[in-house]
């Protein structure tokens, strides 16, 4: 027998509908690749995104097909974000940070039909634009006297000519909740990028989830900062959640330096900020150098790579403000796990408190997960025994667009499915999975693993480091060896022999580095994190000392 609810299908759209209705005069704050401030409402994002999906039909682009975009966090992105989906087209957001020959490649791959990009852009447009053979047209997010002449981009139009000649009345379509939404290409640090391709279901139920207590705890109280990028699996979900919530939404822009940031949060009286680890690194040592206080953040989502103790300390005891230490990827769209305490764990005392805080979380509701050992064979959850994390639900990645890398999924013994991650984890017995590694960073060393991860968050917490890698290094008789390469803060001192004293005590002896590499710089990768594979290349004809 069939319940007699309702069958009413979870939509993008609807998001904005509801925004609109009972949030519309909440503010959507932007700072503008011009530099000023833009500030409008959500009645005015939905009047906007049904004037894009006018724009789409009145090109006659049909259902399914990709509309790109190459775009820093503001308004007119957001107008893409509900326009597109919400008209049954898929929205492909590609990251800036990629060359211009791999942006070329993915927008084929992807077969985009539109391409609209923020000014700032134009020059990496003008790099590719030759390559890419399926896309029609090309908008400029900019108003019509702006549009950059001479551009050498044909037939290139400004976003407010494109939708400004539409009707801002629309009738959002209803179709199969299963239906793409959008897709974000994974940063292909090996071989080529492989999309997920998200559905209208899978981002509602991912909006949901992102938005409970123990979760991102979003509401209509919130001013939210997502510093992650939109070209980011959608900045976290973000602006789903927000218009879920009614939440406030401030968009940084192209300014993403400290002061910058720091200037927008005060001004709005941001809440609530979101965004990778080196991100927060600048704000907090732009923070420290001026003396600065927040007066109205309360909590800040980090995630995307390890959160460092210290980073997390910083945060709690000198500004008052509560880290979330989050653990997703671009295949679970992307949140997994969050770490928020438990009831039973509230009279802990602060440093008990603190170790369970520094652990990647509690799967969310929606999302189930397992360590397993090189047969596949389920791992105990004791906190100790570390193996493959396997995850699987209804915002985790299937296949991948156009069935790329074959069928990602691993039966278990039950026939039920599971997506390998690629991380190495610990689970304990109150579930909170804690990352030891990725799998090709997991340094082995005589048979036993060293996790990369505890090996940079101690280096970190000496004062004079801004920055760590670890990764290994072939080793004679251990196979590898670790090593770790860190960068100094600005204007401090520490020495090779100082930083190994300091794993003294803080680590077993056989897992502390041999080596410390001074460098002025560490790759960062499209998404902000560290990229060792870079890093390895760079120290490919270094020897360890002794061998
Ligand atoms: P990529 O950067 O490879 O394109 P994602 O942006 O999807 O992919 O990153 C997902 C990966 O980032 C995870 O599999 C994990 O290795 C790492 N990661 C994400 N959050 C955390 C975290 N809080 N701690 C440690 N690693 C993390």
């Amino acid at each position: 027998m069939l319940g007699l609810m309702q069958n009413e299908p979870l939509l993008i759209s609807s998001l904005i509908e509801f925004a609109e209705r009972h949030h519309g005069d909440a503010e959507i704050v932007s700072r503008r690749v011009e530099g000023d401030i833009h500030r409008y409402t959500y009645k005015d994002v939905a009047a906007r995104a049904r004037q894009v999906a006018n724009a789409l039909d009145a090109m006659k682009l049909p259902q399914g097909d990709r509309v790109a975009t190459l775009a820093w966090n503001g308004y007119r992105h957001l107008e893409l974000y509900f326009g597109v989906s919400g008209s049954g087209r898929v929205l492909h957001t590609l990251n800036p940070r990629l060359a211009p020959e791999q942006i070329a490649w993915i927008a084929n791959h992807a077969e985009d039909q539109v391409l609209c990009f923020d000014t700032t852009f134009l020059p990496l447009v003008q790099a590719f634009h030759g390559k890419c053979t399926t896309i029609k047209q090309y908008v400029a997010l900019c108003d019509a006297d702006k549009l950059p002449k001479d551009s050498g981009i044909p037939g290139l139009i400004s976003y407010e000519a494109w939708i400004g000649a539409q009707s801002s009345t629309y009738h959002w379509p209803s179709f199969d909740e299963n239906t793409a939404s959008s897709m974000c290409y994974t940063s292909g640090t090996t071989g080529h990028p492989k999309a997920a391709l998200y559905s209208h279901r899978s981002t509602l139920l991912h909006a949901y989830a992102a938005a409970l207590p123990d979760v991102m705890c979003l509401s209509a109280r919130d001013a939210i900062l997502p510093v992650v990028p939109m070209f980011h699996v959608n900045a976290w979900g973000i602006p789903y959640s927000a218009a879920m919530t009614g939440a406030k939404l401030v968009f940084p822009g192209p300014a993403m330096d400290g002061k910058s940031i720091y200037e927008l949060m005060e001004n709005e009286k941001v809440s609530y900020a979101a965004g990778v680890p080196t991100v927060w690194q600048m704000l907090l040592t732009h923070m420290k150098a001026g003396g600065l206080r927040f007066s109205t953040l309360k909590r800040t989502v980090i995630g995307g790579s390890a959160c460092p103790p210290a980073m997390i300390d910083t945060f709690n005891e000198e500004y008052g403000v509560e880290v979330l230490h989050a653990w997703g990827m671009t295949e679970m769209s992307p949140l997994g796990t969050l770490c928020t305490l438990k009831n039973k764990h509230l009279d802990l005392p602060a440093d008990e408190k603190m170790k369970i805080r520094l652990k990647q979380g509690r799967a969310i509701f929606g999302v189930d997960m397992k360590i397993v050992d090189a047969d596949g064979k389920e791992l105990p959850w004791d906190g100790v025994a570390f193996g493959d994390l396997y995850v699987r639900g209804p915002w985790v990645v299937r296949e991948y667009f156009k069935g790329e890398g074959g069928n990602p999924l691993v039966k278990d013994e039950n026939g039920v499915e599971w997506f390998p991650t690629g991380d190495v984890a610990t689970i304990d017995a109150d579930g909170y999975m804690q990352i030891t590694d990725r799998s090709k960073d997991v340094i082995k060393s005589g048979g036993e693993w060293i996790s990369s991860i505890d090996i940079e968050n101690i280096a970190v917490a000496h004062p004079a480091v801004a920055m760590a890698a670890c990764i290994g290094i072939r080793h004679p008789k251990w196979d590898e060896r670790p090593i770790v390469v860190v960068v100094k803060k600005p204007g401090m001192e520490v020495t090779a022999a100082e930083l190994l004293k300091f794993y003294e005590g803080k680590t077993a002896k056989w897992q502390m580095p041999d080596d410390v590499v001074f460098v002025d710089a560490i790759p960062l990768g499209a998404t902000g994190k560290m990229l060792k594979t870079k890093l390895r290349e760079i120290l490919k004809d270094y020897k360890l000392p002794n061998t």
